[in-house]
């Protein structure tokens, strides 16, 4: 059994809605008894699959908090088959102040597995989303953005799959997901996996795990945030856990790899000269850093250290050397 610290308001064998908090223990001056309350729903309905579904891992990140707390709280337990674990602030301290990282203990969860099950309340959270929720899951969804720094367009995220059958339950996920892009890992996954995320924690437990990047820039977008809540319910349904859903039509999705990140070395103010979806090459000027703070210095050039399309980029004006600017991404071959 595992030695988890957090304690479940929760029991993950009823049947129906159960509603409460995760307990991570947190003695500080103002409360020496209290715990950090991470919300979670659990649907049970019958024998079946279970999906675990978060969101707020990273806590600037907001369509998939929407999404799933609705999820929750919309769907019945007789409309599913099997389990769904709801748990839209993750983080709970990092979602509840808008931040990538916890104002507790500065964790970054999705930086955090496989995690101390006597660390601080981020290691506490993913060694039991490892431990605990993992163990209990068929598939793991966790859905992200861009957060504050960075624009995504919504992008569907997996690897290639450990074996032929996971791969084919990943493309089924996909198709049901349907957004624009889906950004196809070349490597990784599998019980192998070192990955310090939740995907990672997903694979080394033979979990079916996918994530979404989701917008970002600190805010919510209407449209891609309803494609997040279509997604969700196409990939129950797909995987035969919300069997009365009607799917619509299926738009299409287009697969890439990732090519790589273009840094600033300068410190500045960015002026973006591109769009996310412009197809760029080796030497493309993709922005300028200007320098208003110095009369006599000219703008730094950005220029594209690779081919491919721009699929994500930063949302802030103010830059520093070691900041990530854009992302470039290729067509799957
Ligand atoms: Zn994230």
């Amino acid at each position: 059994m595992t030695e988890t610290l957090i304690t479940s308001e929760v029991d993950y064998e009823s049947e129906g809605r159960q509603t409460g908090y995760l307990r991570v223990p947190h003695s500080v001056t103002r409360s020496a008894y209290g715990f950090i309350p991470v919300p979670v729903t659990v649907l049970k309905n019958g024998a079946g699959p279970t999906m675990v579904l978060m969101g707020g891992t990273h806590g600037d990140e907001y369509e998939g908090q929407i999404a799933i707390d609705r999820l929750a709280k919309n769907l019945r337990p007789e409309d599913i088959v099997g389990r769904i674990i709801c748990l839209p602030m993750l983080n709970f301290p990092a979602a509840d102040a808008g931040l990538r990282c916890s104002p507790v203990d500065e964790g970054n969860l999705n930086r955090a597995f496989p995690a101390d099950p006597r660390g601080t309340p981020t290691q506490l959270i993913a060694h039991f989303v490892e431990e605990v929720l993992m163990p209990l899951a068929d598939y793991a969804i966790d859905l992200h953005s861009g957060g504050a720094s960075l624009f995504y367009p919504p992008t569907f995220m997996r690897c290639t799959g450990w074996t032929e059958e996971e791969t084919a339950t990943l493309r089924k996920l996909q198709t049901a997901f349907d957004l624009p892009y889906a950004w196809v890992f070349t490597g990784g996954g599998g019980p192998n996996s070192t990955a310090r995320t939740t995907m990672g924690a997903a694979a080394r437990k033979g979990v079916v795990t996918v994530n979404a990047e989701l917008g970002g820039g600190g805010a919510v977008t209407p449209e891609i945030l309803a494609l997040a809540e279509r997604g969700l319910k196409r990939a129950l349904h797909a995987v035969g856990m919300l069997p009365g859903y009607q799917p619509d039509k299926t738009r299409g999705t287009r697969e890439l790899h990732i090519q790589g990140l273009v840094h600033a070395y300068d410190r500045g103010v960015f002026e973006p000269l591109l769009e996310i979806g412009t197809e760029v090459g080796v030497g493309t000027v993709l922005a300028t850093i200007h320098h208003p703070d110095d009369p006599k210095r000219a703008p730094t050039e950005i220029v594209s250290g690779y081919d491919g399309m721009i699929l994500a980029m930063r949302a802030l004006g103010r830059v520093d050397r070691g900041d990530a600017l854009f992302q470039i991404a290729r067509d799957v071959a």
